[in-house]
């Protein structure tokens, strides 16, 4: 019986340069995924990049808006976003911090700039639920950039946001079904990342410095690149270093009906949904 283990090295396969776009109330982003040349990256619906030194950019924010069925993640780099909802939960993010919102059966929100100027720099992730707990109590996580274990490696910190790491370090948020691991890793120019992700989840990582490469192909600041089969991920900075998180999570495999902030798995629940937030049921 033979006792080998054998590693498959995920590859880069494809590369999303983005697209640009603008929502909210004319809010300025840059739609890595959930567009026409890369719609859905199950479990992934959405990655949204806002990054500007300009006001006029964010100053209008997301005003009153709803959600149901899957999951919002907001991940803070520079600047601070306060939120609120129908519910009475409040809080502002800030640089470093993550929100995770289970929007489940329905929530109305605002998630609007704490800042009158300067820089606003993050991501906006929506993880998809399975059909199960599409219509769950909403539900938060949220955690300051203090409240995030980071992990010294040999290239730099790896801040591990949610999941467990392969040498142990297990990220704050908890409980979600698709089983994410979130990773915010910088890498010195030229040092390498090697990590375990489990074998049959997708993989992605978004770059927003610098590059990465897999040793043939190269991702560089801004882009998304998914990541082939395997059960491990090995990637080289480029000369000027990197940032990049890694995102990976179990794919659910359900059918997926979606109408903007409405992600459910057939037109009649969508249909459904619609009756529900115009009869003010969320
Ligand atoms: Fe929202």
């Amino acid at each position: 019986m033979s006792t080998t283990t054998q590693t498959r090295t995920r590859r880069i396969s494809q590369i999303s340069h983005g697209m640009p776009t603008s929502d909210g109330a004319g809010v300025k982003l840059t739609r890595m995924l959930g567009h026409q040349g890369l719609n859905y990256l199950d479990p992934f619906l959405m990655l949204d990049q806002f990054r500007s030194d300009n006001r006029d950019d964010y100053i209008a924010g997301f005003p009153s808006h709803p959600h149901r069925g899957f999951e919002t993640v907001t991940i803070m780099l520079d600047g601070r976003m306060r939120h609120g909802d129908n519910k009475g939960h409040k809080g502002v993010i800030g640089a470093g911090g993550i929100q995770w919102m289970t929007a489940g059966r329905g929530i109305v929100h605002s998630e609007m700039p704490e800042q009158e100027d300067g820089r606003m720099w993050g991501f906006q992730l929506w993880v998809n639920l399975p059909a199960k707990q599409k219509m769950t109590h909403p539900r938060y996580q949220e955690f300051s950039a203090e409240e995030i274990p980071v992990e010294d490696r040999p290239g730099g910190p790896v801040r591990v946001l949610a999941g467990s790491s392969a040498i142990g370090t297990t990220g704050p948020v908890e409980q979600i079904a698709t089983k994410p691991l979130l990773l915010d890793i910088t890498l010195a120019p030229g040092t390498e990342f090697t990590e375990a992700v489990p074998a049959g989840h997708t993989v992605f990582i978004s770059v927003y410095r610098g590059e990465v490469s897999d040793g043939g192909e190269t991702v560089k600041d801004p882009d998304l690149a998914v990541l082939s089969s395997g059960d491990s991920v090995s990637l080289k900075a480029g000369p000027t270093g990197a940032s990049f998180l890694l995102v990976a999570g179990q794919p659910l495999g359900e059918p997926v009906a979606r109408y903007g902030p409405f992600v459910m798995n057939t037109q009649a629940e969508l249909q459904q949904a619609v009756t529900d937030f115009q009869a003010g049921r969320f």
